[in-house]
């Protein structure tokens, strides 16, 4: 029996209606930005294994560390405990942070690092004995799957099932080019000193369509955020690690966010690890001699030594002049590439930010194209060994760095026969 066959008769997928969908791809290795399937049929991994990748699959290097790690110490409780990887990887992430960020709290994915930093936020409040009950957030934001990190996600179908169960957040509408007034006087009316946080993913919401927004107006909400006292959590689960062009997409804004959540591209894609760091002025408000104001969260593999390994060779990785040059080889190419979509009848819409490339399908006359477009450009492009996964009509490029000038060229030239074929 072929594996997909197995796999169909035990597993539940992501994202996925089991009755509808096609039998899943099985691959069998990765190499750089490609991946291998069981009949030896190659993928162009263009958007980075869902956004985890940052140096191409099963790297070497990071192999070597953690099976390194793995001989060494596998695990340990993280209460009571500490080791080196966990210790390192917060010596050297915090430095590369926006300067205001001095602790880290570990936990296992980004949906956790949300939870935790909701929790971290309306604890804050409610240990200086002035409990905030408000949260805000962006109309088309996504912070994971978790119920609280659901809660302060843009609401939708995929969330309409657990609406009764989710906390009350208020809404912004993302401030995309063109909107930035309308946004700000609706927020200048919004926030208020009940408003404990306020939740964006900096400069590019990613699975809300990859909608992209400017620095400068996210500054001047994160700055009425402050100005009211609230906290401001920059989840840059996605964004984190190079995607936006700098280290952070917070190092592109004047303000600093008070929390943040990273996972994802933090141990290269290798494992699951999630961190969420706070400021000094948070961490100091949970000490205290009543046990009562201790943080009561915590994971079974919190501070994994593996994964903390992982990231660790991962930011050896991204900080070398080699993968930063990549960076900026990656977003000069779709800079250009860019430029000719704009072009195109079947396109619109288009943005880069970074390494990001993100564009809308508009479909011409077929009426079957238009209502699954998403179908039918996903189909389309795998077919051609192109793994790319739009979000609804919108098609993005989010590579690994280590993918090269011609395997770039190589997705642009799919997209090129695909917007012929649609238009
Ligand atoms: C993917 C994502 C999350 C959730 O991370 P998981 O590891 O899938 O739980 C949270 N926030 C943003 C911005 C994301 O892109």
């Amino acid at each position: 029996m072929s594996l997909s066959t197995r796999d169909a008769a035990v597993l539940w997928h992501p994202f996925t209606q089991m009755q509808t969908a096609p039998l899943p791809i099985p691959i069998v290795r990765g190499e750089g930005s490609l991946l291998f399937d069981a009949e030896g049929r190659q993928y162009l991994d263009l958007i980075s294994s869902w956004w985890v990748n940052l140096h191409g699959h099963a790297h070497p290097y990071i192999a070597e560390r953690v099976s390194e790690q793995l001989r060494t110490l596998e695990h340990v409780i993280f209460a009571g405990f500490t080791h080196e990887p966990a210790v390192q990887l917060a010596e050297r992430l915090l430095p590369i942070l926006p300067s205001n960020q001095k602790r880290v709290f570990y936990s296992d994915n980004g949906s956790t690092a949300v939870e935790v930093a909701l929790k971290m936020a309306f604890q804050y409040w409610h240990n200086l004995g002035q409990p905030r009950p408000r949260v805000i957030a962006f109309d088309d934001a996504y912070h994971g799957d978790t119920f609280g990190a659901m809660a302060v996600g843009g609401r939708s179908a995929f969330s309409a099932p657990f609406a009764p169960f989710l906390f009350d957040v208020s809404y912004l509408p993302t401030p995309i080019p063109g909107c930035e007034a309308a946004v700000l006087a609706q927020a200048e009316a919004l926030f208020d000193n009940d408003v404990a946080a306020f939740i964006a993913e900096p400069l590019v919401q990613g699975a809300g369509g990859m909608q992209m927004y400017e620095p400068a107006v996210l500054d001047k909400l994160m700055r009425l955020a402050h100005h009211h006292g609230a906290l401001v959590i920059a989840d840059e689960v996605m964004t984190g690690f190079g995607r936006t062009g700098k280290l952070f997409a917070s190092h592109h804004l004047a303000e600093q966010p008070d929390l943040m959540c990273l996972s994802k591209g933090l141990t290269g894609g290798t494992m699951a690890l999630g961190v969420t760091t706070c400021t000094a002025a948070i961490y100091d408000a949970f000490l205290s001699d009543d046990k009562f104001k201790t943080l009561f969260h915590g994971h079974s593999f919190t501070a994994n030594p593996l994964a903390c390994t992982a990231s660790l060779a991962s930011m050896d990785l991204l900080l070398s002049v080699e993968t930063q040059d990549s960076i900026k080889r990656i977003a000069g190419q779709h800079h250009a590439f860019a430029e000719e979509l704009r072009q195109h009848k079947a396109v619109s819409n288009v943005r880069q930010r970074g390494t990001i490339l993100a564009f809308d399908l508009v479909a011409g006359g077929q009426a079957s194209y238009f209502s699954n477009i998403r179908d039918v450009a996903y189909n389309f492009l795998l077919d051609r060994g192109i793994l790319m996964r739009p979000l609804g009509n919108v098609l993005y490029f989010l590579p690994p760095y280590c993918t090269t000038n011609e395997q770039l060229e190589q997705g642009y030239e799919a997209v090129r026969e695909l917007l012929d074929e649609i238009s």
